[in-house]
């Protein structure tokens, strides 16, 4: 197995000669990121896989981007986000997260299959284009040491990687520290998980002016309820953020769909 280090790939691989990538191509044909289907290349969905995406876009809440069935005006917020205003500003995500979505997710998180980032990073830019504009820094959701040792990269991280090749903003992977290891949030109610990851972020020492004024956005792989995400909000904003928003790959929009 390819070795990430301690944070994913260091840098994108060079890019390979074509004789080589030919041959690559041959050796491991390229298959749809959700199936074994055979695709044209690397990174790709088959059009039978595409369908089974339910990519978000409007209309959806303001603040959390919960999709609406019918169109409703420009600014409406959905009713979790009308009777709690979340510690974030405003959270993107690029596809509902379903039985057959999460591949997607697990492949990457589980399997380290990295083919899929490139897609992913287009599809997060696509959705997240008004928490994007303007941001300051793309800062992941870290993992606890213990964690990160077993599985020896961080997904949210090669999401963030994945989003600066795309975007030129800058991804800092130092920015927050985890500082417990959270017991798995599977199987808890929104105010369970709020309370199992509340103070479980820091920001470390000596970044904080880097945060004066900035405009940051969280980057993870899945938005459940949002609690792990509005408790980095919650670290980044003590220590001076002036604007923090989310970025997801999926977005679990029925409780239902979560497994973990
Ligand atoms: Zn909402």
């Amino acid at each position: 197995m390819l070795s990430w280090g301690r944070y994913g790939p260091a840098r994108a691989p060079r890019k390979a000669p074509r004789l080589i990538n030919a041959l690559a191509d041959i050796i491991w044909p390229p298959v749809s990121l959700l199936s074994y289907e055979p695709v044209s290349a690397h990174g790709q969905l088959s059009p039978a896989d595409w369908s089974k995406i339910t990519f978000l876009d409007r209309p959806w809440c303001q603040t959390c981007g919960f999709p609406f069935d019918f169109p409703v005006g420009e600014g409406a917020v959905c009713g979790p986000c009308a009777a709690r205003v979340p510690a974030f500003d405003t959270a993107r995500s690029a596809f509902v997260y379903t039985p057959e979505s999460r591949q997607l997710v697990l492949s990457l998180k589980h399997g380290g299959r990295v083919d899929g980032l490139a897609a992913f990073g287009g599809w997060m830019k696509r959705a997240g284009a008004d928490v994007l504009d303007g941001a300051d820094l793309l800062v992941p959701v870290p993992l606890h040491g213990q964690r990160l040792r077993k599985r020896r990269f961080n997904q949210s991280l090669l999401l963030a990687r994945a989003l600066t090749r795309l975007t030129g903003i800058r991804t800092d992977p130092h920015m927050l520290v985890r500082t417990r290891a959270t017991p798995s949030q599977g199987g808890r109610s929104a105010k369970g998980r709020r309370r199992n990851v509340a103070g479980a972020f820091r920001v470390r020492a000596g970044r904080k002016p880097r945060l004066e004024g900035a405009h940051i956005v969280i980057i993870d792989d899945v938005y459940t309820t949002g609690a792990t995400l509005e408790a980095c909000a919650r670290a980044l904003k003590r220590a001076g953020a002036a604007r923090v928003d989310a970025l997801t790959l999926a977005r679990v929009v029925k409780p239902a769909d979560v497994i973990t």
